[in-house]
């Protein structure tokens, strides 16, 4: 018999088949780590019309699978010649590079180009969709005989399999023993639906709650970062835990990355230089191997606090390159700075992965003063790179920021933002031996999403026990 624990991760996102951010980052890799520490993990997402079935060879494993449930109303049949609308599709691939089975659901629901419908987070289309996915998800395990031991639910999207599973299935032997963790990714988008908040309900329901770093998870039973959930929260605190998120190490490594100017790594650090003047050269900043670069790579959204970088900053002895999209405000006030001290601030507006990494190459110094953080990536990725991390300390950041490999303020302002760059400063350019320590003390620290698929094998194990 094979005795490996089943896990069925159920998402709106998996990277790289249909990602839109964070969290489908999270579900590409989590399965991959938690498949090498001999679990049997699987995913489970819609088949949305913008994936690529030939590039990903997905195969039909069980046509029309009857979901039977006449509240849900998909789209008139006949819109799309696939399928009926009475049942779903269901398909099969395996994570890129894996042997992690994704399964994919296809419906009239989810045909459309985008994966949610708007930008909204309470779409009610989108709410229709997922409710029909979440419904879905439990028909279909039933339909391939595979009985989870636990279901990983992501966000919102999937929240309800939570309720569905102590109502609809309450009696159901196949499903007696499952149990199920929610992961809340991001607070701020909770699907509310009338009378229904869908990560309400999944923190209500779930057996177990965790969210993506361990002072996320105590900040959000707060009114400042609850997002209007935290009595709710509050209901639910011992069963609530943190587990930071990993870092693709393969794809962010200096020793391999395609995407810079020269290889290096801890040990040879001195190269990293190269990759600073070569940036400078490109971004047509004056070339100069001594001076202070500082980066930043962010969405320039409220969250991300970029509005505490003003024209003080400018005073300080160091050239800073900043690349981002999002508000118009934000970005409007940064090329403001751009514009008066042409020589200091590069500012580039837009998406650009190759210029992301070569920023995380060439930057001494990395900026991350988020108002809110759940975990946050870039400062891990900068100290991988070997640049030392100025961010504010909350959520994630407090958790992977410290003195021995970077610099922290604790409250959302300006002036503390900037004293913490001017004292980064000052051992950058007077004390060279501790910089040099700080920078390799990051870029040893292990950011694995194996590391963290350790912590999520605890978990579930207690869960289980
Ligand atoms: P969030 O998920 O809130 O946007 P994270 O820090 O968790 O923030 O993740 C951001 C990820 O997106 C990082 O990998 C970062 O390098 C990348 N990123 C953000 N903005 C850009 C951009 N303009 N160009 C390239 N990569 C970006």
């Amino acid at each position: 018999m094979d005795n490996k624990l089943k896990i069925l991760i159920a998402a709106a996102e998996v990277t790289p088949i249909a990602k839109v951010g964070g969290l489908g980052d999270v579900i590409g890799a989590l399965p991959k780590a938690l498949a090498k520490l001999n679990l049997d993990a699987r995913v489970i997402i819609p088949f949305y019309g913008a994936i690529d079935r030939s590039k990903y060879k997905i195969k039909l494993i069980k046509p029309n699978i009857k979901i039977g449930e006449a509240s849900i109303n998909p789209r008139p049949a006949g819109s799309h010649p696939r399928h009926s609308s009475v049942g779903v599709n269901l398909w099969q691939t395996n994570l890129p590079n894996s042997a992690v089975p994704v399964y994919l659901i296809e419906h009239n629901f989810f045909d459309g180009q985008e994966i949610y419908s708007t930008a909204l987070a309470d779409d009610p289309a989108d709410i229709k969709k997922y409710l029909f996915f979440s419904r879905a998800i439990l028909a279909s395990l039933k339909v391939l005989d595979f009985k989870p031991d636990l279901i990983h639910l992501n966000d919102w999207h999937t929240a309800a399999v939570a309720e569905m599973l102590k109502t609809d299935y309450q009696n159901d032997e196949f499903f007696k023993q499952t149990k199920t963790l929610y992961t809340i990714h991001n607070l701020a988008n909770q699907g509310p639906a009338g009378s229904k908040n869908y990560m309400a309900e999944g923190i209500l329901n779930s057996d177990i709650i965790s969210t993506v770093s361990p002072t996320y998870s105590r900040e959000i039973l707060t009114k400042e970062y609850g997002a209007g959930l935290e009595n709710i929260l509050l209901k639910r605190k011992k069963r609530l835990y943190g587990i930071l998120n990993g870092i693709d190490t393969d794809f962010f490594n200096p020793q391999t990355d395609k995407l810079i100017e020269l290889n290096y790594s801890a040990d040879t650090l001195k190269k990293k230089t190269v990759n600073k003047t070569a940036l400078q050269g490109q971004l047509g900043l004056p070339q100069d191997k001594n001076i202070a670069l500082v980066g930043l790579v962010t969405r320039f959204v409220w969250q991300k606090g970029v509005e505490l970088i003003t024209e003080e900053f400018s005073k300080l002895s160091c050239q800073f390159v900043f690349l981002g999209a999002g508000e118009k405000r934000y970005e409007d006030g940064l090329l403001n700075l751009a514009k008066k001290y042409p020589d200091k601030f590069k500012i580039i507006i837009k998406f650009d992965e190759k210029l992301a990494h070569e920023i995380y190459a060439g930057s001494d110094i990395f900026l991350v003063p988020s108002r809110f953080e759940p975990c946050g990536l870039t400062q891990m990725i900068a100290m991988r790179y070997g640049g030392a991390p100025v961010a504010r300390a909350t959520g994630g950041l407090k958790d992977t920021v410290n003195s021995k490999v970077g610099f922290t303020f604790k409250k959302f302002d300006s002036t503390e933002f900037y004293k913490t760059l001017k004292r980064a400063l000052a051992i950058y350019y007077h004390q060279p031996k501790i910089w040099r320590q700080l920078l390799i003390n990051g870029m040893k620290q292990d950011f694995s999403w194996t590391k963290s698929a350790k912590e999520y094998l605890k978990l579930y194990k207690k869960l289980l026990k």
